[in-house]
């Protein structure tokens, strides 16, 4: 691995790749900016994972200078609903976490928030590998939601893999046994997760995550490979369930019998 990867900057030259709240250090931006060139060569590299539209990366430490970045680059889009939803999310985090740390993907702009998430390099790999994925995937919601964030779970893994980094680590976050584990005995199928709202009504949404990773995983390992997830969504003008039969070969409802097979028989691989 390059101690210095070759920068990356945007397909339109003026839009800006980063945005750094002031109280970043230039340490910090630094090492952003070397783990976001990484993680854009690797997709590029090994998958052909590029994007078809500028995104910027915003990094912030201090949770005010966040809320008003974020608010000032989406102007009149920042409504007062959307900014309570972002409050609420961050302040959920801080009660369960104890941290202000937060990270998400919009459309436009990948947001993240805590010196947790810059300093601990796992972290930072785990997040921005995550939402570039998003990135790519943009901008067809039609697509099934349990797979846009199996699939962007599946790719983290990859990334974090490529920089060296543990799957199972202490908290056994990526250990295929964990997410076995943690789904076991739930009859949640696929195919009730495919809205997005019905993936956040979930009583608990990382059933949600897990059982799609799970799903991706089954596909990457049956149907084609990660390069058939990345196919996928490299078109995405047309009708989905055509474009998983074309990437996949195998059709969506085929694919659900399967995976319920896989799933009630307490996911033995054979
Ligand atoms: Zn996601």
């Amino acid at each position: 691995m390059p101690e210095q990867p070759e920068p990356v900057t945007n397909i339109d030259p003026d839009v800006p790749l980063f945005i750094f709240g002031d109280e970043v250090t230039e340490e910090q931006k630094e090492k952003i900016r070397n783990t976001t060139y990484r993680i854009i060569h690797f997709y590029a590299d090994e998958y052909g994972v590029t994007l078809r539209k500028n995104v910027t990366f915003h990094a912030y430490v201090d949770y005010e200078n966040f809320l008003e970045g974020y608010t000032e680059f989406h102007g009149e889009g920042a409504t007062p609903e959307f900014l309570q939803w972002v409050r609420d999310s961050i302040e959920e985090e801080r009660r369960i976490t104890g941290r202000v740390s937060w990270g998400t993907f919009d459309g436009d702009g990948i947001f993240f928030l805590g010196s947790h998430i810059i300093e601990n390099t796992r972290n930072l790999i785990h997040l921005i590998a995550h939402e570039y994925f998003h990135a790519y995937q943009t901008t067809d919601h039609e697509r099934p939601y349990w797979f846009i964030e199996g699939s962007a779970r599946y790719a983290e893994a990859l990334a974090l893999e490529y920089f060296g980094q543990p799957l199972d680590g202490p908290t056994g976050y990526y250990s295929k046994q964990a997410e076995i584990n943690y789904v076991r005995g739930s009859d949640q199928s696929l195919e009730a997760i495919e809205l997005n709202d019905d993936f956040f009504a979930l009583d608990d949404s990382h059933v949600g995550y897990v059982l799609g990773r799970l799903g991706a995983e089954y596909l990457v390992d049956h149907y084609g490979g990660f390069e058939a997830i990345v196919e996928f969504y490299r078109d995405y003008g047309s009708n989905w369930e055509d474009l998983f039969e074309e990437a996949f070969g195998i059709s969506i409802n085929e694919f659900y019998r399967e995976f319920g097979e896989y799933q009630s028989g307490g996911f033995q691989s054979n």
